[in-house]
């Protein structure tokens, strides 16, 4: 077993793929690399207000203690999922789940548990999509990236066939930042009702959409499962589901992830809550992420979306790049496979509201240097 690892790991460093946990970074670098699209990471001042309002509780708050269908504590979660009824206002319900990795892989295998239905998932898709498509052991096809002529050809085929289809597409792309045609989605998904369609909007809450509440909510009709994080923009922990009810009371029972998991502390569910409200106000914010996307854009090329990347093709150098980054005090990690297809290894640049202009400016001259 030694030596298989041994070869595992020595291969994957001579083709440039080893991975490490990086160091702590020191706090003078510029961070392209996290999530944190709204820069509400590293507003200790909203971190501080919400702790003071905790300390002012007497129930605890830092254990949930069991998972959720057998948890004592409900008020924090119950409150949280209450918070997003009320945003989207729309008659669906909420159910959080402790990532989006849980939901992904929690939700999937319930909806698709028999040969009946076949999923259709963009290439593209986020390894905890593929691993909830794993999980499930329904047949699987894969459409070409955003090209919806692809899926409606596969819808077909399989609508023929007698098959229901789940379709899976991000909002917004992980690695890429482009994003499907949503009103082209709901249009097949008018002309094969009998389609789940299941959109991941990990990378648009907080960013995209009316007060940041991403791209399906003015299709909360057609669009069956909507799945939210609070890890990214949100700065915190967690994902969430919006479904219609009885939807919801199917993953109640069905969802493997959310009935043999221990829940997120009541203490994480309360601040999403808090930070979820406070995020539908920060249009500013949003504008200066958008500002800021379009600046780097027409330095470099691409497209104007808060994730851009450089491709590269080559993890050897990918991996070098984000060293020479590094350097100059630019932190901008290299993705490589499996998260990326080999060939693809890129420079993946994650924007935020908080990043100044001169900043992004010493970013593309840098770049550019290094191209
Ligand atoms: N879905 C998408 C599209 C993602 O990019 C990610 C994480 O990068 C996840 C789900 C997983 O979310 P979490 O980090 O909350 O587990």
């Amino acid at each position: 077993m030694s030596a298989t690892i041994d070869g595992e790991l020595d291969s994957l460093k001579k083709h440039g793929n080893l991975r490490v946990l990086p160091d702590e970074a020191p706090d003078s670098i510029m961070d392209f690399s996290s999530n944190d699209y709204l820069g509400l990471a590293r507003r200790i001042d909203i971190q501080q207000s919400f702790l003071r309002e905790c300390a002012c509780i007497s129930r605890w708050l830092i254990g949930a203690s069991a998972s959720r269908l057998l948890a004592s504590r409900q008020a924090e979660f119950n409150s949280l999922e209450k918070t997003l009824e009320d945003a989207y206002n729309d008659g669906r319900e909420a159910l959080v789940f402790n990532s989006g990795y849980h939901a992904n892989t929690g939700i999937i295998p319930a909806l698709a548990s028999d040969s009946g239905t076949v999923i259709l998932a963009d290439k593209l898709v986020h390894a905890s999509i593929i691993d909830g498509i794993r999980l499930s052991k329904a047949p699987f096809n894969r459409f070409r990236h955003n090209d919806m002529c692809h899926l409606a050809q596969l819808l077909r085929v399989n609508a023929d066939a007698g098959r229901k289809a789940l379709v899976i597409v991000e909002s917004v792309y992980s690695m890429d930042g482009d994003s499907p045609d949503m009103q082209q989605l709901v249009n097949l998904k008018r002309q094969y009702p009998d389609t789940v369609l299941y959109v991941d909007e990990a990378h648009a809450i907080g960013v995209a959409g009316k007060k940041g509440l991403g791209m399906t909510a003015q299709y909360a009709g057609d669009v069956d499962i909507t799945v939210g994080t609070f890890g990214k923009a949100l700065a915190s922990v967690g994902a969430y589901v919006m479904c219609q009810p009885q939807m919801r009371s199917y993953l109640v029972n069905k969802a493997r992830s959310l009935i043999f998991s221990t829940a997120m502390p009541p203490l994480s569910a309360q601040w999403n809550g808090y930070i979820f409200k406070l995020m539908q106000t920060m249009d500013s914010e949003r504008r200066q992420l958008r500002d800021n996307a379009e600046m780097l854009a027409h330095e470099i090329g691409g497209r104007a979306s808060h994730i851009q990347c450089v491709i590269i093709g080559d993890a050897v150098k990918t991996v070098q790049m984000s060293r020479d980054l590094a350097a100059k005090g630019l932190c901008v990690l290299p993705i490589r496979r499996p998260t990326v297809p080999p060939g693809t290894e890129r420079l993946r640049i994650s924007l935020s509201a908080a990043h100044s202009s001169g900043q992004i400016g010493k970013l593309a001259t840098t770049l550019k240097e290094l191209i």
